[in-house]
């Protein structure tokens, strides 16, 4: 098996800012993975919070080509995926990219797509949520009218002018809502409060309205909350969804964090035993880490996979969203198709 990479710039269309800053690009590391004539595809995304960059990713990667280039196949993932995680602690980002591009790859052997080999309904993918960032009300409303398609909104706020974006909004349409606070509100009381304050404005969800490792914080708020609450800073793999339980309701899965589709995967499992809620979410990426995600919508709640939307030079075609569902086609592995890579 010969593993290969690319890294590469997302533009966004617009700068985009939520409470942990604004930027205008998103560095992303694009992988093959070719395996008698077949390629495999995969994508590592790197906010800058998650702490990993083009430097990291590359040398994570070199450090794992000896391992996958002595793979014989590529249908062992458990033991496989294992023993690339076991080369450094972090790098989930790295470790996804390896994750999508070996499901992808072992798809295409299979001739049927990712959908159906973790047991979906085509027909099950959610609507997914359209992102407006922190911004003045007349980018709102033009962003608003550029995403009339879209059935549901996703909107950042950060303790600042949090009820005036959201006033700008109700004064448009009446959509549904799921709030992002990206851990912006300062206090439990300020949280309960804007909960309250949003609990009669159509909203969904709120999502990580405190500080990550708030535990304590997050329990009150839990006990108190007329919305239900998903943990996404606050949770990143398998092995942190037992404490979620009596803190939030449900709780955002991105492959970014989780190290990949087959880790995604358990964590649904998992998070169905504790009757908890599923979104499944995304950072800024392009259609092939979005479209290998959406090869698991069909098993979640909610979606945030809107990130292609949010970019000027998507490289990849995939998934579709016809009047704002996901739309899963039937071809093999994650239905991607790789264009020129344009800058
Ligand atoms: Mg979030």
């Amino acid at each position: 098996m010969k593993l290969s990479y690319t890294p590469y710039t997302l533009y966004f269309n617009r700068p985009f800012k939520i409470a942990h800053g604004t930027r205008t690009t998103t560095p992303i590391v694009i992988v093959q993975l070719e395996y008698e004539g077949l390629t495999g595809y995969g994508e590592a995304s790197m906010p800058p919070y998650l702490g990993e960059s083009h430097e990291t990713v590359l040398a994570f990667l070199k450090k794992a080509t000896g391992i996958i280039e002595n793979l014989k196949a590529p249908f062992d993932l458990e033991r496989i995926l294992k023993e690339i995680d076991l080369l450094a602690p972090n790098n989930t980002a790295a470790k996804a990219s390896i994750d999508i591009a070996l499901n992808d790859l072992l798809g295409k052997i299979e001739n049927k797509p990712c959908w159906q080999l973790f047991g979906g309904n085509k027909s099950d993918t959610p609507y997914t949520t359209y992102t407006l960032g922190i911004d003045e009300p007349e980018i709102v409303k033009q962003k608003l009218e550029e995403g009339k398609v879209y059935r549901i909104l996703k909107v950042k706020l950060n303790g600042e002018n949090d009820k005036d974006i959201i006033n700008t909004i109700r004064s448009i349409t009446d959509k549904p809502i799921a709030i992002d606070v990206n851990q912006g509100w300062k206090s439990k009381e300020e949280a309960l409060e804007m909960i309250n304050w949003l609990s009669d404005k159509n909203v969904l969800l709120v999502e990580q309205p405190l500080p990550k490792n708030n535990w304590d914080d997050a329990h009150w708020l839990f006990e108190r909350s007329p919305l239900p609450l998903y943990a996404d800073e606050s949770i990143q793999r398998f092995s942190d969804i037992d404490k979620v339980k009596n803190c939030f309701h449900g709780i955002n899965i991105k492959l970014m964090k989780c190290t990949g589709m087959h880790e995604a995967y358990k964590m649904i499992q998992r998070a169905r035993e504790l009757k908890l809620k599923l979104l499944m979410g995304c950072m800024s990426e392009t259609s092939c880490a979005i479209s290998a995600a959406a090869q698991l919508s069909p098993l979640t709640d909610y979606a945030d996979l809107d990130g292609p939307l949010l970019i000027k030079n998507d490289p990849f075609d995939g998934i579709q969203f016809i009047n704002g569902k996901i739309t899963l086609n039937d071809k093999p592995g994650i239905g991607v198709f790789q264009r020129e890579l344009k800058e």
